[in-house]
């Protein structure tokens, strides 16, 4: 349905004040330092989800097509979908597709995973009601991170199931809970032993041939034995993977820049923002930032806790964060209204700011709000 508007184009985005670059030639860094670490028949699937961890996925998978990634994964399929759209026409995995969107799936040649019986069955109900044979689909095991997945336990009920023609298995795979912990993990030990005693059933007594996965990013450093058939890499393409080690193989992509809107001389005692969060200690000078908790900034960054860089020093984060602003103690830094401020990119890595946050990258990547606009680097 169209409505009427009033015929204002609106471009919901404060988008001169905030705005996250993008670099696309940071991509195809990381893209082939992950590849280089991998055996040449290691394949790799790029995981895009959630907007492709913030940034903004139509570039993203776009340029991964480019590159040759030889598959792209979502967690929902209305994510996949949105790829089918632009054009996409890669392989798609869906992570945790939902059984209502079957149909949606396969209409848009997306591949699932399955993780239990339940969607097992409801996924064949969709494949045989639309005729199909032989549809490719990947089965999920829970090895112990214990969120979603079939019980080790179902291989024997999953592989009687495969002698029908109605699905075709394209990997089997499994997620470790701890891939970025130290060597030797106890906990991952086990969940490569049980992960170990999967692809035994699975090659003993499976018709078709079938690929195994298991590592994330960090898995990918962490575990060069384990790379098997496929990798799933998602933050490691963004620019991170965990460890400071692996993290210098890597550039971050994103950068997020806003603009100071206001800036006061306050006096000593004078207070800051909501609940006169911060007190001056001495005649001090704030700046004010546009952009708040609604666009990703949560509240955890106030109280001193986070920093922003201006002019490549740092303003720490003062007072209590608001839904729309942030006010930073800029005491004699030379800068002024309209200037632009780094929140995180080149001097504080995301991953130091959210750390900061008390927080990891992935949450504040992925939290970024649709205000805030994506400028891409190509
Ligand atoms: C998100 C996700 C990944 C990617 O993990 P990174 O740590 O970002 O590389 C891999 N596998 C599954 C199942 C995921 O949900």
């Amino acid at each position: 349905m169209v409505k009427k508007t009033l015929g204002l184009k609106i471009k919901i985005n404060n988008s001169l004040l905030n705005f996250i670059e993008i670099d696309l030639k940071k991509l195809e860094h990381n893209y082939y330092a992950i590849r280089s670490l991998l055996n040449p028949k290691t394949k790799m699937i790029g995981v895009v989800k959630a907007n492709a961890y913030g940034s903004e996925v139509n570039s993203i998978a776009k340029k991964l097509v480019a590159l040759g990634i030889d598959a792209l994964a979502v967690a929902f399929t209305e994510e996949g979908i949105q790829l089918r759209n632009q054009g996409i026409k890669a392989r798609i995995l869906v992570f945790y597709p939902q059984t209502e969107n079957f149909k949606l799936l396969i209409s848009a040649n997306l591949e699932p995973a399955l993780y239990s019986k339940k969607s097992w069955r409801a996924f064949e109900k969709n494949i045989l009601d639309q005729r199909k044979k032989n549809y490719p689909v990947h089965v999920k095991y829970n090895t112990g991170l214990n969120r979603i997945g079939f019980n080790p336990a179902d291989s024997d009920w999953i592989l009687n199931e495969i002698k029908k023609d109605a699905f075709k298995i394209k990997s089997v795979y499994s997620h470790l809970a701890a891939s970025e912990e130290n060597r030797p993990n106890e906990f991952s030990q086990k969940q490569l032993a049980l992960f170990n005693e999967i692809m035994n059933d699975h090659k003993k007594n499976s018709k078709s041939e079938t690929d195994f996965h298991l590592l994330n990013t960090s898995g990918i450093f962490n575990y060069p034995e384990l790379h098997l058939d496929w990798i799933r890499c998602g933050i490691g393409l963004y620019g991170f993977a965990n460890q400071p080690q692996w993290n210098k193989k890597l550039k971050p992509i994103g950068k997020l820049i806003s603009t100071i809107t206001q800036i006061h001389s306050i006096k000593s005692g004078e207070t800051v923002g909501y609940n006169c969060g911060w007190t001056a200690h001495e005649n001090t000078r704030i700046a004010i930032l546009p952009l708040g908790h609604a666009d990703g900034i949560a509240r955890h960054y106030g109280q001193g806790n986070g920093w922003v860089s201006i002019q490549g020093e740092k303003a720490p984060i003062v007072g209590n964060i608001c839904m729309d602003m942030i006010m930073v103690e800029i005491k004699n830094l030379p800068c002024e209204e309209g200037d632009e401020v780094e929140i995180f990119g080149t001097v504080n890595t995301a991953e130091a700011f959210a750390d900061q946050g008390n927080t990891i990258s992935y949450e504040l990547l992925s939290g970024l709000g649709k205000r805030i606009e994506r400028r891409i680097l190509k």
